[in-house]
């Protein structure tokens, strides 16, 4: 893959695990239990995919698409200040897609294109949860096939957005903090399977002490597994 960019994470811990920062032209899945930082890595990107290359940005913009209600633009206020930025200019270039279920979430991918014609400079797609509304749709063993199939199909929606347009996908995934959560990942399927050319990286957020957060690299194409720390504190990701 050519021209591959990437978007610091705020952590310089975290962006060497995954080979220094989250990539574009591919999948970034970020599973784990509540609370366990997956929205906060999502403001953090959003931010930070707008800074300067030499700052570890993309001097881009970003799609957030929001499923439950989970995007907070005091917390981009924080992180904004943070990195020394005006928050109305960071503001205006998130957009923000809510879904209420997952045709709509389907849908408001596929928009993205629509955007991008535009000539909005997008290279970033967060979806906090990608799998929500399938879970809370599709139960029971008869529906999991549809469920996947069309998780599938909006996977492949989202790779095609990062191919075409050089910019990265992140996506969240809420699991419980067991060892099977390793398992059923909607990510790694098309990762595997259906694309085959698909970069799919996938990290394990852990709650540790005192505020701390680990996180764990699996399962990814090229890297080594590993384990970071880092922390979220009121200016966002760091080390
Ligand atoms: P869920 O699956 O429930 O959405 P999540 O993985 O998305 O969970 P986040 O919302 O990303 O979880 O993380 C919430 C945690 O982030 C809080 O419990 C808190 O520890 C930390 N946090 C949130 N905002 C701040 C802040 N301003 N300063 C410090 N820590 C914060």
């Amino acid at each position: 893959r050519k021209d591959v960019g990437r978007i610091t994470t705020g952590s310089k811990a975290l962006d060497e695990l995954i080979g220094g920062g989250i990539e574009t032209q591919a999948i970034t899945e970020v599973f784990g239990e509540f609370g366990s930082g997956k929205s906060q890595l999502s403001h953090e990107l959003a931010v930070t995919v707008q800074l300067p290359e030499e700052r570890g940005g993309l001097d881009a913009e970003a799609v957030f698409i929001d499923t439950e209600n989970t995007f907070r633009p005091e917390r981009i206020e924080q992180i904004a200040n943070a990195f020394e930025l005006d928050l109305e200019e960071v503001l205006n270039k998130i957009h923000i897609a809510r879904a209420f279920n997952s045709s709509h979430q389907i849908l408001m991918a596929e928009k993205v294109n629509e955007l991008i014609q535009e000539g909005k400079n997008i290279r970033l797609v967060i979806v906090d949860s990608l799998t929500a509304h399938f879970r809370a749709e599709y139960v029971g063993r008869e529906a999991l096939a549809t469920r996947q199939q069309k998780l599938n199909q909006h996977l492949h929606t989202l790779q095609n957005i990062a191919n075409t347009y050089n910019a990265a996908v992140f996506v969240t995934n809420q699991v419980q903090a067991r060892p099977d959560a390793f398992f059923g990942s909607p990510t790694k399927a098309i990762g595997g399977h259906v694309l085959g050319h698909a970069a799919t990286y996938r990290i394990w957020l852990k709650k540790g002490l005192a505020g701390k957060r680990i996180a764990r690299l699996v399962d990814s194409p090229h890297l080594p597994e590993g384990e970071c720390v880092f922390k979220i504190t009121t200016a966002g990701i760091v080390d």
